[in-house]
């Protein structure tokens, strides 16, 4: 039995996102999601709680074929024991599948076999382009599933981003 590890931020999770786990779900028997930096939120790069994206990944994979596990893991400030802290919050894996070379870094150093995974259509699902239409006003929601639409209107979140967005120019002024 195999049992992947996949993390991102997911601010917020997008069919770039979807796209490699369904194809992680090809190749492994289960496999746990990351959400990373998750005591982040209210910030114009990181606008959703760990518990919102949490929600927005649990709705979306509700049709994943192969059992998984979605975890919110916070940043820590030492990289070298970064492994460590991962594999505390989680059950074991053996494979995980990345494309941050961080990431790579740190889990290579640890012998744990890295997969790389670039992103679906890179130049077309990105958070921070979501993120940018959002405050602008622009079309976002055929970028991410159905259910993530849900989750980010039922907390007012694009109106979230963009107050915190205005606050963080606000600051730099
Ligand atoms: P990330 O910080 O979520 O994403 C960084 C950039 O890479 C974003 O623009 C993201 O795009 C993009 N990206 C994400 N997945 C990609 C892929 N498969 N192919 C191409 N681009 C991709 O980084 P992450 O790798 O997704 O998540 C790593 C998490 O681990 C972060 O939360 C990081 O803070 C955490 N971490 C913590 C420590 C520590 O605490 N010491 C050490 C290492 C890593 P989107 O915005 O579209 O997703």
């Amino acid at each position: 039995m195999t049992r992947a590890f996949y993390i991102g931020r997911f601010q917020p999770y997008h069919f770039g996102h979807h796209t490699i786990i369904k194809q992680i779900a090809e190749e492994v028997d289960e496999l746990i999601v990351g959400i990373g930096s998750a005591q982040k939120s209210h910030e114009s790069t990181d606008p959703f709680t760990a518990g919102e994206r949490v929600l927005m990944l649990y709705n979306a994979l509700e049709n994943l074929p192969i059992r998984h596990y979605v975890l919110p893991i916070e940043d820590i400030r030492y990289n070298s024991i970064w492994v460590h802290h991962v594999a505390s919050r989680t059950p074991n894996f053996e494979v995980v599948y990345s494309n941050n070379p961080l990431v790579i870094q740190l889990f290579r150093e640890s012998g744990v076999c890295v997969k790389q995974s670039p992103l679906y259509i890179r130049e077309r699902y990105s958070g921070t382009e979501i993120r940018r239409r959002m405050v602008s006003g622009e079309k976002w929601e055929h970028l991410v599933p159905k259910s993530v639409v849900e989750v980010i209107k039922e907390i007012d979140g694009v109106n979230r981003l963009r107050n915190v967005s205005a606050s963080d120019s606000n600051s730099s002024l």
